[in-house]
């Protein structure tokens, strides 16, 4: 089957969307989505809802999640594709991950307290589907309730990041764990949002050799988080490294993304699409 519109990366209020992965699968399939998938951060809650709802709407549905990871004091992302939900060393991998989470929160705010924003862990859990998936988009989504900042851009540049207020290193997971979990459970790793990382030419062509070591084989070349002009780069980059591509909105919030479900540029014509990997019933 030729599908035109994929559309392989968004989030759930199961981790820092606001959406419920029926209100998502209603406006992916409202924009034309024709496969979709939930690619909540470092859980699979939301993926039989997920599912379930895609299907009832007429699309296709493959099951995903972004696994947050540590690579050279970086915190790099990995998309799994077409995984297993129910595999037992990817559950198990990702509640590894998620572990640490509301102990970091803590450490955040009191971080924050110290610079005249007080009780933001309790804040922050109010914006909180899930207390395991606490992230730094919560505490973000306080920080614009308590007019701190007048948008979670300004908070991303004053709070929350590497030297800023409300910043605590985390050890995620490794780039072979990450990797290894997604193919054992059957699924496809795709480097997220490549062009977002802060790295040098030399590593990140490290990273790639690593990740394809690994098991990796895909990339997000046409991503929300890409501006125009790194989709020709990342493409050049997919046809160097043999990788397939995936294309993503990384939507999160009606109220907050830039670039809504199914709305992105089709992947350049160059290259494989990820989707090709998979048989759809
Ligand atoms: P965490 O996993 O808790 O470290 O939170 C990471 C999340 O913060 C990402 O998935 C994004 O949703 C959000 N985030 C990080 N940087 C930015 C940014 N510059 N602008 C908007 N959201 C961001
Ligand atoms: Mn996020
Ligand atoms: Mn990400
Ligand atoms: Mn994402």
């Amino acid at each position: 089957m030729n599908i035109t519109n994929a559309d392989l990366h968004c989030h759930s209020v199961v981790s820092d969307g606001t959406l419920s992965p029926e209100d998502l699968a209603i406006r992916a399939q409202t924009n034309g989505v024709e496969l979709w998938s939930l690619t909540d951060h470092d859980v699979i809650g939301g993926q039989a809802r997920a599912q379930k709802a895609a299907i009832d709407l007429g699309m296709k549905y493959v099951s995903g999640v972004e696994i947050s990871v540590s690579w050279m004091d970086q915190t790099i992302h990995i998309v799994g594709l077409g995984i297993n939900p129910e595999h037992e060393g990817l559950v198990a991998g990702l509640l590894q991950t998620r572990d640490g989470r509301v102990a970091r929160g803590k450490l955040m705010a009191d971080q924050l307290a110290k610079v005249g924003v007080p009780d933001a862990y309790e804040g922050a859990m109010q914006f909180c589907g899930n207390p395991e998936l606490l992230s730094r988009t919560h505490f973000a989504r306080f920080l614009v309730d308590q007019e701190v900042c007048k948008d979670i851009e300004e908070v991303f540049t004053r709070f929350l990041t590497p030297g800023k207020p409300g910043y605590v290193e985390h050890a995620w997971a490794t780039l072979r764990e990450a990797v290894t979990w997604i193919t054992t459970a059957g699924g496809v790793a795709v480097i997220a949002h490549p062009g977002r990382y802060r790295l040098t030419e030399l590593q990140k062509d490290e990273m790639y050799k690593s990740f394809k070591e690994f098991g990796g084989q895909g990339i997000e070349v046409v991503t929300g988080s890409h501006a125009p002009y790194q989709y020709h780069e990342y493409e050049k980059v997919a046809l160097r490294y043999g990788f397939y591509a995936s294309r993503g909105s990384d939507f999160h919030s009606p109220d907050e993304s830039h670039t809504d479900l199914g709305t992105l540029p089709m992947l350049p014509t160059s290259l494989k699409p990820v989707w090709s990997l998979f048989n759809f019933n």
